[in-house]
């Protein structure tokens, strides 16, 4: 049975976000298509196999139980990479699956020689390298001890990759850290070489980066948040305009997802009555409301109470009072003729109106991300054109 709201994905959309991201990076770069976090709340299985479809080969995601997922929703007709976890005891699917994974501790490669040893197979890596977010990777010291094992070990251990990254390329402010972030990068690729280590690619660029700093593309790009339609912040955005030569400034991105319910009642409330628990908004004018049967425990954050924005019946209304656990109010004042059953466009456009995520104000960059891999697993997703 079906729930109270459904995500849609759309075919066209993504061919669109892709096209546009390999005419910004490419013919020659991999665009590897990342799919952590439920692949940004879209359905990791549903979104993949939409990305197959557009053409994408390579997948990133977080952990071993996100590569399990997508190892089962491409049937080895991509090449998928761990940035992350795995636990000890996922090593051995990873490894006999030919999954990729970076590393960034010795002894998660000394377990994965021995993985491989065991397996009469080969690890591949990615050599996860610190350059400045201080997360995971080895520094310069941890290198060197590093160098020895994989001379050691060559018959078990591919070095697929060298890898770094960014500590914020959505933001002018980081610009002077992430310059000395590509050249710590550079840095630590030439002393590999020059111990005989000579990764296959060279990737460090997140959808910010990518925009903003061409260099560093490299050999590939590990896109997010781009190809589901959305900027990483709006000074990407700007930085982009501002680098086209054609007069169109529109968005060239297309939201793949968009999120509809519908209408669960609708009531009138006069003037100075509050609305919802508590005293959160109160009627300043006589009002028709809605109830939406969607709230915080559905992916809805309570942060957009009396703030998130939706379409009924093609006008933009407002979300007023608290964001409850199952439902929220919609003020449909200005909109005429609302039935029950109507439909409420939480995210996604209606003849050329549009809620997207971001249009929930200033505070909302992070929470693209945010309200989007909050979007529960058990709300449908259906393919759409
Ligand atoms: C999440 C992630 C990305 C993708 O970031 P976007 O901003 O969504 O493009 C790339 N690389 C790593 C290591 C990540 O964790």
């Amino acid at each position: 049975m079906e729930g109270p709201s459904s995500l849609f994905l759309s075919f066209s959309a993504l061919q669109n976000n892709i096209n546009f991201v390999r005419s910004r990076v490419g013919k020659k770069v991999i665009i590897s298509s990342v799919v952590k976090g439920n692949a940004y709340g879209h359905g990791i299985k549903e979104f993949v196999q939409l990305a197959l479809k557009c053409g994408i080969k390579h997948f990133s995601v977080f952990s071993s139980d996100e590569a399990y997922e997508v190892v089962d929703a491409t049937n080895g007709e991509a090449q998928i990479m761990i940035m992350g976890e795995i636990p000890h005891e996922h090593l051995e699917w990873a490894i006999s699956n030919n999954v990729e994974f970076f590393v960034f501790e010795c002894t998660r490669v000394t377990e994965a020689i021995n993985e491989a040893k065991r397996l009469k197979s080969v690890a591949k890596i990615h050599i996860e390298v610190e350059t400045g977010l201080n997360r995971t990777g080895f520094n310069e010291s941890e290198i060197a001890k590093l160098i020895p094992i994989l001379h050691d070990n060559q018959e078990h251990i591919h070095v697929k990759g060298i890898c770094t990254h960014f500590a914020g390329a959505e933001s002018v402010a980081n610009h002077v850290r992430i310059q000395k972030q590509i050249k710590r990068f550079n840095k630590h690729y030439k002393y590999l070489l020059s111990k005989g280590i000579e990764p296959e690619l060279k990737h460090t660029a997140c959808s910010a980066a990518a925009m903003v700093y061409p260099k560093t593309c490299m050999d590939m790009v590990r896109i997010g948040i781009l190809q589901y339609g959305f900027w990483p912040s709006k000074e990407t955005f700007i930085d982009y305009v501002s680098k086209v030569k054609t007069p169109d400034r529109n968005d060239p991105l297309k939201r793949v997802i968009s999120w509809k319910s519908s209408v669960m009642s609708v009531k009138y409330v006069t003037t100075g009555e509050f609305i919802g628990y508590g005293t959160s908004f109160l009627a300043q004018q006589d009002m028709k409301i809605a109830a939406v049967p969607v709230g915080y425990s559905h992916g809805y954050s309570r942060v957009l109470s009396n703030l998130g924005r939706a379409l009924v019946n093609g006008i933009r209304v407002g979300v007023i009072g608290l964001v409850n656990m199952n439902m929220m109010m919609l003020d449909i004042t200005e909109v005429e003729e609302v039935e029950v059953g109507d439909e409420v466009i939480l995210i996604g456009g209606y003849n050329g109106l549009e809620i997207s995520v971001a249009s929930f104000g200033e505070l909302s960059n992070q929470l693209n991300y945010e309200l989007l891999t909050r979007l529960p697993q058990r709300i449908p997703r259906k393919i759409i054109e």
